[in-house]
């Protein structure tokens, strides 16, 4: 099949999953996950229709950004981000989706003062408390919620969560339903610099069931491009 159908058929099932979950398709946003992607098929991807792309490798999002690959879309960074690296981040992306420690906030927070901009993130919860995965765990979210009041130049959007590789159909139904309940929780409560606004989980063999569970942005990658030739 080719890219165009396949983004055919996933906003297919997306809307089929909202719908079958009471929700509006169209609060559902779909993130191409462009990494190891050219410039060309990003272009493609964008013209047959994807919300927005995200990258996770700091030198793909630059070479791509200089080749003017994401014109019309908005291009976040889902991947795990070195303190060293957020000089060129901060500002060239609209989202930081991967915020997993206290000292990358503060330095996304330092580097967005110095270009007198406010940088949105999300939060990365280690929902599955894997050793192998970044992210911070659930409880530790509440006090890096707190501390972001005292980051002038940081909008925590909301959280995304990487559920542990799925080990067969609804595998990972429970980890979405804790993330959605978890964001409940957090987003009725108010703190600084914080706007629930964005849960972001779900991706190829699992984007169903994270929109059944709550989800309002699934980042796909390998069921709108095929299977990428070297695991990252
Ligand atoms: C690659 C990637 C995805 C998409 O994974 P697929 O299984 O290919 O859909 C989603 N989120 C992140 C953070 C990724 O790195």
């Amino acid at each position: 099949m080719s890219m165009e159908e396949n983004i055919a058929r996933i906003r297919r099932e997306m809307a089929e999953a909202a719908r079958a979950a009471g929700r509006d398709p169209g609060e559902i946003v779909l993130c191409a996950a462009t990494k190891m992607q050219g410039a060309d098929a990003v272009r493609r991807a964008i013209a047959a229709g994807v919300d927005c792309c995200g990258e996770n490798r700091v030198q793909e999002l630059t070479e791509k950004l200089s080749r003017d690959a994401y014109r019309g879309v908005p291009v976040h960074f889902i991947g795990h981000l070195q303190t060293n690296k957020v000089r060129q981040v901060v500002g060239k992306v609209d989202l930081i989706q991967s915020v997993d420690s206290l000292r990358l906030l503060e330095a996304i927070d330092r580097e967005a003062g110095r270009q007198g901009i406010c940088q949105k993130v999300l939060l990365e919860v280690n929902i599955g408390r894997e050793a192998s995965k970044s992210g911070f765990l659930p409880e530790e979210i509440p006090e890096v919620l707190e501390k972001a009041g005292e980051y002038p130049h940081i909008s925590v959007r909301g959280l995304m969560a990487i559920p542990p590789i799925s080990s067969g159909k609804g595998s990972n139904r429970k980890f979405f339903c804790q993330m959605m309940q978890f964001y409940v929780d957090i987003t009725g409560k108010k703190y600084d610099n914080v706007q629930g606004e964005c849960l972001s989980m779900g991706m190829s063999d699992d984007y169903a069931d994270a929109i059944a569970c709550g989800s309002t942005m699934i980042r796909v990658g390998t069921a709108i491009f095929g299977k990428r030739n070297s695991l990252q």
